[in-house]
């Protein structure tokens, strides 16, 4: 599903959604009045710190973050901690940095609004034994593979566990063995008594607590029950008093059991109502990109890119990298709406809101990055041996403001190999011999000939200044040319690493096959180029556009004064589209 992009342009107000309905009744109705709550409502981002944030995660930053602030409200930032085993201070810390990067915060009130899953596991085993005791749980000893077989399937009820029936006492008392350690890992579970005969299988008696004697980053050995996801979730929601809670649309069949969770634990006194309610939309799906952290994890450890910010990674780390915008991130994001029906948004859209971010901040700068050298053979009669002349551009060419770059023309330039052939295809209005064109900002000049190697191949190109054609002077354009051409000066250029990068898949729908068979071999390129002397000193992550070849950003990483390394973020126009 490519997302039109001209019908929804910036600078409308933002487009309605059933998500906006649904806060916009619950706020006239008062629904949450009576709680007095300085914030109107309360929504939150729950990653889990196993890995780093991607793209999909953006758009659930900006939709939660976003609705917040839009309706008076505050969204925490929650770290779903409750599985031991695969997360990591690293990770929590490069979540905490890419919202932040993404322009959001969660001090309001003065109060941070960080919380861990992990601080409420005391409340949560309360919660299970309340359960326990007024006959909703039970402690299931049946193995994985019996409790399986018996859950049935869409087409079949399930069969009820021959421990169902145990009493409240032997069951809370089978629950504090588990808890107390006497028991493996797997031999038992607590569960929900629901229904085994639901048609919903989340309803058939899930799993609310299961035995793992591991290490817990934040609470340590303290325990070696781990709640399930789908009993931690909607508690930690309540005891935040979160209003709206949203997800992705895989969970929609949760909801019932989120429900039932949250209703039963206030008739037990354990929690207040007006209770969080869940509501879900389509998740993110983008072409040629992987948002699953699982995958993003497997491409990084078989070393099929550098990192988790390779700049071909779709992770905000990765995007930053590469040099997308919060800004571009954001608009994307707008454009792409929130919806219940799922698809996938083709990737210029991305590119497209990147391209409208960036075209009015960037600076222009000239850039070879294939590059052949062009010999003004009359330099030293018409311009003086050892002479350069001053040449200059407009940093914008719509801001006028932004004042003008500086470079000069000396008697050797650097061009870009494409613009000269000695055997000219027809229509071709660059460099050939006798051909005649201007060097940007500079001068015109006529090509008088060529040097080439052994196998052909073009070594260097001359040509002649064409006297009083200097760009801006009275009379520069006596002499007409068909082509300009973009240059740097060979004594004043700065040398430097350029890493063009393209699309990390070669497949629309990567994930459904093998990965290291859908990569795209040409996704990195690097290049020596030579660029304008203006970028001397640009700071990293300092975002330019090369004149005819797009955007690019000095990079974070690896960026120095003395090595200077710029990434291709995007080209100039749309290259993706079929
Ligand atoms: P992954 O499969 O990549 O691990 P996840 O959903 O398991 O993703 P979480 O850390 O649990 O990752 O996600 C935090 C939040 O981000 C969840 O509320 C989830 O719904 C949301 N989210 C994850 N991926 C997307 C996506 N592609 N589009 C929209 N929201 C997403
Ligand atoms: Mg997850």
């Amino acid at each position: 599903m490519a997302a039109p992009h001209d019908d929804n342009t910036s600078n409308k107000p933002a487009a309605s959604n059933f998500l906006r309905s649904v806060i916009e009744r619950d706020l006239e109705a008062g629904a949450y009045a009576a709680r007095h709550d300085p914030a109107a409502i309360r929504t939150r981002f729950p990653p889990e710190p196993n890995g780093y944030l991607h793209i999909g995660h953006a758009k659930s930053i900006w939709l939660n973050f976003s609705l917040a602030q839009e309706y008076g409200g505050v969204c925490h930032l929650r770290f779903d901690d409750t599985n031991p085993e695969k997360e990591e201070q690293e990770y929590v810390d490069g979540i905490v940095e890419a919202v932040k990067w993404l322009g959001w915060d969660w001090q309001a009130h003065g109060k941070s609004h960080l919380f861990y899953a992990s601080n409420y596991f005391d409340f949560m085993y309360r919660a299970a034994e309340a359960l326990v005791s007024a006959g909703l749980a039970y402690v299931d000893e049946q193995t994985p593979e019996q409790m399986r077989a018996n859950r049935g399937d869409f087409s079949r009820p399930g069969v009820d566990s021959p421990f169902r029936s145990r009493s409240p006492e032997e069951n809370v008392a089978r629950l504090r063995e588990m808890r107390e350690g006497q028991h493996p890992d797997g031999a038992m579970v607590l569960r929900a008594k629901i229904d085994m005969a639901s048609p919903n299988i989340n309803l058939r008696d899930p799993a609310l607590y299961r035995i793992k004697h591991a290490t817990h980053h934040n609470t340590g050995d303290t325990w070696c029950i781990y709640p399930m996801y789908t009993f931690a979730h909607p508690i930690e929601d309540a005891l935040e008093h979160i209003t709206h809670s949203i997800c992705t649309l895989e969970f929609e069949d949760q909801r019932p059991f989120y429900d039932w969770l949250l209703d039963n634990l206030a008739k037990l006194g354990l929690l207040e109502a007006p209770l969080p309610k869940q509501y879900e939309f389509a998740r993110l799906n983008l072409t040629y990109v992987i948002t699953s952290k699982r995958k993003l994890r497997q491409l990084v450890e078989e070393g099929h890119v550098t990192g988790w910010d390779d700049p071909r990674m779709p992770t905000l780390v990765g995007l930053r990298r590469r040099g997308y915008t919060p800004e571009a991130l954001k608009l994307f994001c707008e454009r792409s709406g929130v919806s219940k029906a799922g698809g996938w948004i083709d990737y210029s859209n991305l590119d497209i809101a990147l391209r409208d971010d960036l075209d009015p901040k960037a600076a222009r700068a000239m850039a070879v990055l294939d590059p052949l050298k062009l010999r003004l053979t009359n330099w030293d009669e018409v311009i003086g041996a050892g002479q350069t002349l001053p040449c200059d551009a407009p940093v914008h060419p719509a801001q006028p403001e932004r004042g003008r770059r500086a470079f000069s023309l000396g008697p050797e330039v650097w061009i870009e190999r494409e613009d000269f052939q000695a055997v000219p295809p027809k229509g071709y209005h660059r460099l050939s011999p006798g051909a005649v064109v201007r060097l940007k900002y500079g001068y015109v000049v006529r090509c008088t000939g060529h040097t080439a190697d052994a196998d052909g191949t073009v070594t260097e190109v001359q040509a002649e200044l064409i006297p009083d054609t200097r760009s801006g002077t009275p009379g520069a354009d006596s002499v007409k040319t068909k082509g300009v051409i973009s240059w740097v000066g060979a004594h004043d250029a700065l040398a430097a690493e350029v890493r063009l990068y393209d699309r990390l898949f070669a497949v629309p729908h990567p994930g459904e096959g093998e990965l290291a068979a859908e990569l795209n071999p040409d996704s990195k390129r690097v290049v020596q180029a030579y660029l304008e002397p203006s970028l001397r000193g640009a700071a990293p992550e300092s975002r330019f556009q090369f004149e005819r070849h797009g955007y690019f950003v000095a990079d974070l990483q690896d960026h120095s004064a003395e090595q200077p390394v710029f990434n291709k973020v995007t080209g100039l126009k749309d290259t993706w589209a079929k």
